[in-house]
């Protein structure tokens, strides 16, 4: 606050003399003049009475004293002759004086020779009978002549001489009241002409107070009016010269101060609103240029945004055109696998499919991370079991692992639920990427994956799943570029371990699509942990674990170990191979049992799957060969590699419910297969037959479980025409897988039934037999129950020759097939947009 500047003035008046009471200027003039009035004649009345109560007591003294020295010669004589008598009546000569209220005349030896008293007064006590005479005699001669004594009398004393000394003295005693009378008279009439005064006094000043009064009203009034309407134009007139002339120039002076101030600062408010218009202008046009930049950027956003739909679109459209040749390649490098060529050619096919395989696995991602980016993704919720997931998941991984020889292992912690509901595919996405990094970067050591339950929420889990290894490990300035699309830690990491760079920024979307995250940590030369967290709904239709499992995970010693699968559909070789490439096995393919037998003679394998019935020799004929062979301890069969003697053979059939499980092993088989087998059963075997886990009876049990059989069974009643739960199998492969299988299936169903008509009307009941098994066959495995069953009926008709009734049992079968195709194509379709 800006501080007042320190200016001289004069003093206020006291608070009395400014009357608080009067609130009128003119009202304090009136009643100031008539105090003035006042009290100057209350001073003249003073004087004068003063002077007057003086001037009588002179006056008094003087004729007193004048009398007093007339009575003290006339009595001289009398006090000579001591003749009291005639002293006493010239004493009484003082009654014509009313004013003298006693006399005494005193001797010089004290005695009291006369006396006079105004009749009716009493004697002076000091004069009477018993006085002390003496005494009053020598106060008055100190006294000298005379003594005041006020409010009651005057005490003149005169020595009275005889014969040239002072023979007595004479006292006279006069009553003063006659001053006061005088001095009343005076009061009463000074106080009438005070009356007088002060009225004319009023008159005059509330008549002339306006000289003074209305110059100030004056002013008073225009500041009123000033300060009401804010006119700081107005002026008050200057009446005179006086202070109040000085006060209302001044007044005025301030006035046209202010008025000039104001001028200045409209000047100024109007420079300052001329100021605003401008940058408001300024503003409007900055706005507007604004806006069409937003506008401008919205589009450029549109079209970025549909550019990206369009990448999106562009990308998903491509991969999917580039996947259905991929697949034709990777179909015709299986087969090639199959076919006898030489060492050399052999390897071609392998690097050709090698190749493929990631080529097709890029692509996967690219379509993956376009889907995540246009939010085309849609995560599902499906019951499942984790623990298996997990376990599965790591099994996959066991054979790679093994051979880079590093150790796989698993830690599923206490607590860890089992029955959960979520997107499996997805999740098993992410664990398949950090797994397969982290083999890919550790050389030497281990890598374990550790599943954890973060969190219990009343409807889901946190789950933690950390994958470590004693790998290369990160740069920390690298840990969260490696999370960006197309990044590597280093860029000579895609020479030396290929990839994308895609692999960590789909799992991190997915892992926050999933409700959890993806988080590293890493030290270089020491290895890296990756954690990622999901959350999963409780419950599902999983079977139920008790929830204190510990540790299910396990490593199987697979290396070294080889797989030949025996199998003429091509739907089934799909299956068969797709789930031993998912449990990290790759295996090799024969299409009948001489094939198998020429295979087996070559290098030798460890285990067998088998199909049964196929063209040129069926698996049943196979293996008495094989097991004939063995017993011969025949050359063309080599010993097994690390095996208990001789090759495992595990039959695949679709006739498991007819008994012919039994026929199988009579044959010489060790275990089978019921279609539609699933992963588990497929890794049972492989466990039970290579890793030596379980005994033969515990497996035996997996695959003569109720899933298949009771499956057959449920179709001869009441069943979908295809079981989802055999698609789901073949769908967790990995992605595409069913897509793939379909669409072999499709095609070669529409010609198996083209064959099966053509053999019918060429009465050929042996082709209807063979076709209706493969078809039988490749339905079984896509869980086409109802459609299998028929195809078993008609290859029964057409091995019994019963064309007629071949005839309507194909007839019916073509019905079934007709929904079959429908369901699969809709599958098929399904499974393409997911992936
Ligand atoms: P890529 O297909 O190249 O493996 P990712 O997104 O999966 O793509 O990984 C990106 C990069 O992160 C890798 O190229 C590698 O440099 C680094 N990285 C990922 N996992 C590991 C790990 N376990 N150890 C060391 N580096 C890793």
């Amino acid at each position: 606050m800006k501080k007042g500047k320190n200016v001289q003035v004069r003093r206020r008046a006291p608070t009395l003399l400014r009357l608080p009471f009067c609130r009128k200027i003119t009202t304090k003039i009136t009643m100031l003049v008539m105090a003035v009035c006042i009290f100057v004649l209350a001073l003249s009345f003073l004087g004068v009475i003063v002077i007057e109560a003086l001037h009588a007591r002179a006056e008094l003294l003087s004729k007193q004293s004048a009398l007093a020295d007339t009575i003290a010669y006339n009595v001289a004589p009398a006090v000579i002759f001591d003749d009291p008598v005639a002293a006493g009546k010239t004493l009484a000569s003082l009654q014509a004086d009313t004013q003298i209220n006693n006399a005494y005349l005193v001797t010089s030896d004290n005695r009291v020779f006369a006396r006079y008293a105004r009749k009716g007064l009493a004697e002076d006590p000091r004069f009477g009978p018993k006085a002390d005479f003496r005494r009053a005699i020598n106060e008055m001669r100190r006294e000298s002549t005379a003594i005041w004594r006020w409010g009651r009398d005057l005490e003149v004393v005169r020595p009275v001489m005889g014969e040239g000394s002072e023979i007595g003295r004479i006292v006279v005693v006069s009553d003063v009241m006659i001053i006061y009378q005088k001095l009343r008279v005076i009061l009463f009439g000074f106080m009438a002409i005070m009356a007088g005064a002060v009225l004319v006094a009023w008159f005059l000043a509330s008549r002339m107070q306006h000289l003074v009064s209305a110059p100030l009203l004056h002013l008073s009034d225009v500041m009123r009016q000033v300060s009401r309407t804010k006119e700081y134009s107005l002026r008050a007139e200057v009446a005179d010269n006086d202070e109040i002339g000085e006060l209302v120039t001044g007044f005025n002076t301030m006035l046209e101060q202010v008025e000039a101030r104001d001028t200045r600062l409209a000047a100024h408010r109007e420079e300052l609103e001329r100021e605003v218009e401008l940058r408001t202008l300024e503003l409007r046009e900055t706005n507007q240029k604004l806006h069409e930049t937003v506008d401008e950027l919205r589009l450029a956003k549109k079209s970025a945004e549909d550019a990206s739909q369009a990448k999106s679109m562009f990308l998903a459209n491509m991969s999917h055109e580039i996947r259905t040749p991929l697949n034709g390649i990777l179909g015709m490098a299986e087969l090639l696998f199959t076919a006898d060529l030489p060492e050399k050619q052999h390897c071609f096919v392998r690097t050709l499919h090698g190749s493929a395989v990631s080529l097709l696995d890029i692509i996967d991602d690219i379509l993956d991370s376009s889907k995540i980016e246009a939010g085309k993704l849609e995560l599902e919720s499906i019951p499942f079991d984790l623990h298996d997931l997990v376990g599965e998941t790591m099994d996959t991984f066991a054979l790679a692992a093994q051979r880079k020889g590093v150790g796989l292992l698993c830690d599923m912690e206490k607590g860890v639920p089992a029955s959960v509901q979520g997107d499996a595919v997805r999740l098993r996405q992410v664990l398949v990427n950090l797994i397969n990094n982290a083999l890919k970067f550790t050389e030497k050591g281990e890598v374990r994956v550790s599943a954890g339950l973060a969190e219990e929420g009343e409807v889901d889990y946190l789950i933690t799943l950390a994958v470590r290894d004693t790998g290369i490990g990160i740069p920390p300035d690298k840990l969260e570029y490696i999370f960006e699309s197309f990044n590597q830690a280093d860029g000579s990491t895609s020479r030396k371990y290929g990839g994308s760079g895609l692999g960590l920024t789909i799992s991190r979307q997915l892992a926050h699509l999933m409700g959890g995250g993806l988080e590293v940590k890493s030290a270089v030369g020491v290895g890296s942990v990756f954690t990622f967290s999901v959350r999963l709904r409780k419950g599902g239709a999983a079977e139920a674990r008790p929830a204190e499992t510990g540790p299910v995970c396990r490593q199987w010693d697979l290396s070294g170990r080889r797989v030949l699968v025996v199998e003429d559909n091509p739907v089934n070789q799909k299956v068969a191979l797709g789930m031993l490439n998912a449990l990290g096995m790759s295996a090799d393919l024969a299409v009948n049992g001489k094939e198998a037998m020429a295979a087996l003679a070559k290098s030798g394998y460890d285990l067998v799957f088998m199909d049964c019935q196929m063209p040129v020799m069926d698996g049943y004929e196979a293996t008495r060969l094989i097991r004939e062979k063995e017993a011969n301890g025949h050359e063309g069969l080599p010993a097994r590699p690390g095996g208990k003697g001789r090759t495992a053979i595990v039959g695949i059939t679709a006739n498991a419910m007819k008994g012919e499980g039994a026929k199988l092993l009579a044959c010489g088989m060790d275990d089978y297969l019921a279609k539609p087998y699933t992963l588990a059963q497929m890794r049972t075997m492989l466990s039970t037959w290579l890793a030596g886990e379980d005994d033969q009876e515990e497996s035996l049990a997996v695959a003569d479980g109720p899933s298949p059989e009771g499956a057959f069974a449920a179709g001869e009643q009441e069943l979908d025409d295809v079981d989802r739960s055999a698609l789901d199998e073949i769908s967790r492969l990995r992605k595409g897988a069913l897509s793939e299988v379909i669409e072999t299936y499709l095609a070669t169903s529409v010609t198996s039934i083209d064959t099966m008509r053509a053999a019918l009307a060429a009465n050929d009941g042996a082709g209807v037999a063979f076709t209706a098994h493969g078809l039988k066959s490749s339905s079984a495995m896509l869980g086409a129950h109802r459609l299998a069953a028929h195809c078993d009926e008609l290859e029964t008709l057409g091995k019994a020759t019963a064309l007629d009734d071949a005839f309507m049992a194909l007839e019916a079968l073509e019905q079934v097939y007709l929904r079959v195709r429908n369901t699969l194509e809709k599958e098929m379709l399904s499974d393409r947009e997911n992936t």
